[in-house]
């Protein structure tokens, strides 16, 4: 069975705090957590590593982490903040000469084959080389237990107002980025994780635009039953400090670098 490591890669919102030209918003300089890159995780076996998402800070993330070796690349969607970090994968690829499974729904490989179509094919007779193996959820995976290596999880659809995110069950803990709501079946395959990753991005937006706030969070988690839950995705709005004083009891803010373990059950 063994344990899984799952470390917080980054928990920004799609421009990272502080975003582009030092701007800080209403997050402290002088605060080590208010540094955020984009929103990832990845999760370690003894055997296998996984990361979800490859925004536009994956090298520094990777690196940072020192993780030299990746196993697959979860992919929750589609959209920039969590995609377009993708170009680094070729440094792995040169390195193992293996390309690298990519996992997600069909919207998202589409979009992705479109975007980076040189990833996925060999050109110049190999001299680019295809560098990802795209590998589709069917509607009949979801909720169900999946297996990479040896890390088991369970994938999960999410409703993120403009498209259909994936969210992520490993043993105890669940990860939900990018979410504003979830169906029935979604909540049962988050039934009874100790620890709740979710988006925190609609903090201060009410109603709900594309990402949940915490009357949302509340509610779904009423029915999860999550004794914590960390905030990720986090906004320069969302000064670490802060939120620390405003949220609710059980509720946290996410930061680079925090880790968790839990079993590698199904
Ligand atoms: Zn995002």
């Amino acid at each position: 069975m063994g344990q899984l490591k799952i470390t917080i890669l980054g928990c920004g919102a799609s421009g990272g705090v502080p975003a582009i030209g030092n701007n800080w918003g209403e997050c402290d300089p002088t605060n080590p957590r208010n540094n955020r890159m984009r929103s990832s995780i990845s999760i370690q076996s003894e055997n296998t590593t996984i990361v979800v998402d490859t925004g536009p800070d994956f090298r520094h993330q990777i690196n940072r982490a020192n993780i030299s070796k990746i196993d697959a690349i979860l992919y929750t969607h589609a959209h920039g903040d969590h995609v377009a970090g993708i170009d680094e994968l070729r440094a792995f690829q040169r390195r193992y000469k293996k390309a690298i499974p990519v996992y997600s729904n069909q919207v998202t490989i589409d979009k992705l084959s479109r975007q980076f179509d040189y990833m996925f094919k060999d050109i110049s007779n190999g001299f680019y080389p295809k560098v990802l193996d795209p590998y589709i959820f069917k509607d009949t995976d979801y909720t169900l237990p999946q297996t990479i290596g040896d890390i088991n999880f369970v994938p999960v659809e999410q409703d993120h107002a403009t498209c259909i995110s994936l969210g992520f069950r490993f043993g105890n803990i669940g990860y939900s980025t990018d979410m504003i709501n979830l169906s029935d079946e979604s909540i049962s395959a988050f039934k009874g994780i100790d620890t709740w990753i979710v988006d925190g991005a609609g903090y201060f937006y009410d109603p709900i635009t594309v990402h949940a706030n915490v009357p949302r969070l509340l509610e779904l988690n009423e029915k999860i039953g999550a004794k914590k839950i960390y905030l990720t995705h986090m906004s320069l709005m969302m000064d670490f400090e802060d939120m620390l004083k405003r949220l609710p009891d059980g509720f946290y803010p996410c930061y680079d670098g925090l880790e968790f373990l839990t079993d590698n059950i199904l």
